[in-house]
């Protein structure tokens, strides 16, 4: 981070602004709305912040600047627009380490000013480091129109009860689900419906009824997706800023573990081939430990958790001991790598059904019922395939699948590193012989993998084994 978001009190505080025109105009404005006492230096004043500051208590000094002017204020802006007085200004203030701004020189600044969507007392402050305010704008504007305007009232309504709820539940972990219990719940939507009065009694009732229902821990199984954090899902990423603890491995990508809350502790469990690094009973005994202690846990799991996932046991020991959990669906390997490839899992003309199996190697050998697997009018997807892509080539064309039948090997999928690998079930395994090849890895069998030079990014036709990064991954 270049810089540290804070939220500064300028309640009746002392600001100087030196500049008189339209831009100091903008600063004072925004000064004055939250609540700043401005002494203003220039020699002249635009006739609108003349009659603003009359309007607000404000001061205007008029005269040239000089470094006097600093003492007493808590922080200054240089809106004029000469650069030498700007920078004069700021490297005064910089020497009493006074904060201060320099309208539009972020050179010249020890803090910057954010993109603002005002839902006070809920505040949401944008910043772009000072590299692209066009960015945070638009990102603001989105914003905007996300959060109802009622979002101020609920906080506000929140903060009546702050005080009384810290006493009626002391552990911190425990006011918080309070709290998103309550935003998120009935009471958050009647105050959103104007409804406070009966949101306060409800309210009071958890006061006088504390803990029940929230001192139990919770686990929430999520799926992370194939990499792409952009594929989490809406319900993911909430459940993910509500975490005390995050278990996850070698699938979920840094990305999307960088969304949990800042202060979530976060625990590998590793899981490569060959390298359990955690093994799944303790995996397992881990999530029941930490909800038992009341902590809000997310396991995070690449993919899908209920597609080779082993989530179906993670939360089996859950179920017998009573701890609440929730399973939230995540885009599985398949559906990421097939969309980002360009490779339609079924198609009219050369799929009627796809089947995802597992290319596990038990004891060296792929243990699949072949004979199955032979319709030509069936994509089959084999996850955790590398290993054995050998046998599934042979085995296949073995039962009686061509060995024409097309073949995509995609590596890390819906990553900035994707790339696909396409032949024949004749020539694959020399193909993957002469490329390194970086895990994990996913192999689309079928007809289908003949529209993937027509249908992936760009829809270039392209050479087995060229694949360019989609726009904005690289
Ligand atoms: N639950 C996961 C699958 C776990 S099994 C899901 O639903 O996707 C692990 C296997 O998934 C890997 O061996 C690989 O075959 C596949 N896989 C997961 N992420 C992948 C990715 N980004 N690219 C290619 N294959 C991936």
């Amino acid at each position: 981070m270049e810089y540290l978001p804070l939220f500064f009190s300028l309640q009746q505080a002392p600001v100087l602004l030196v500049g008189g025109g339209r831009v100091a105009l903008r600063k004072a404005r925004l000064l004055i709305e939250a609540g700043a006492r401005i002494t203003l230096v220039s020699p002249d004043i635009d006739q609108e912040l003349e009659t603003l500051l009359a309007q607000h208590a404000g001061t205007w000094k008029q005269d040239i600047y000089r470094p006097e002017h600093l003492a007493g204020f808590v922080l200054v802006i240089a809106a004029t627009p000469q650069r030498e007085v700007n920078s004069a200004v700021a490297s005064d203030a910089r020497s009493t380490a006074l904060p201060v701004n320099v309208v539009d020189d972020p050179e010249l600044c020890s803090f910057v000013f954010p993109s603002i969507v005002d839902r006070s007392p809920l505040l949401i402050a944008i910043g772009s480091s000072a590299k692209s305010p066009v960015l945070a704008r638009l990102v603001r504007s989105k914003i905007e129109a996300l959060i109802p305007a009622a979002y101020g009232r609920l906080a506000a309504f929140t903060g009546r009860f702050r005080e009384a709820i810290k006493k009626a539940a002391p552990g911190q972990g425990q006011r918080r689900r309070f709290w998103e219990q309550v935003v998120e719940g009935p009471v958050g939507e009647m105050v959103l419906a104007g409804q406070e009065e009966e949101a306060a009694r409800l309210v009071q009732r958890y006061i006088d009824n504390p803990g029940q229902a929230h001192s139990l821990g919770e686990v929430y199984l999520i799926g992370a997706g194939p990499g792409d954090p952009d594929l989490l899902t809406f319900k993911a990423a909430r459940m993910l800023q509500r975490a005390d603890v995050v278990l996850y491995d070698r699938l979920v990508s840094p990305q999307v573990l960088n969304m949990a809350r800042r202060d979530a502790e976060r625990i590998y469990v590793g899981k490569r081939r060959a390298d359990h690094s955690v093994p799944q009973q303790q995996i397992n005994q881990l999530l029941l430990d930490l909800a038992q202690q009341g902590k809000c846990v997310v396991r995070l799991k690449g993919g899908d958790p209920f597609i080779f996932g082993r989530g179906g046991e993670e939360i089996e020991l859950l179920a017998q001991h009573g701890v609440p959990f929730q399973v939230i669906p995540g885009i599985t390997a398949a559906s990421g790598c097939a969309c980002y490839a360009g490779i339609p899992l079924t198609h009219r003309d050369h799929a009627q059904s796809v089947r995802f199996v597992t290319g596990n190697l038990k004891n060296d050998c792929v243990d699949l019922p072949w004979a199955e697997l032979v319709n030509e009018q069936e994509t089959i997807v084999f996850y955790m395939g590398l290993t054995g892509l050998p046998t599934i080539c042979s085995q296949l064309q073995a039962h009686g699948r061509a060995g024409d039948t097309p073949i995509a090997l995609i590596e890390q999928g819906t990553t900035a590193h994707q790339r696909t690998l396409t032949a024949t079930l004749a020539t694959m395994v020399d193909l993957v012989a002469a490329h390194t090849v970086h895990a994990p890895t996913l192999i689309i069998v079928g007809g289908v993998v003949k529209l993937h030079p027509q249908l992936s990014w760009y829809g270039e036709s392209k050479e087995p084994g060229s694949w360019p990064a989609p726009p904005g991954m690289v």
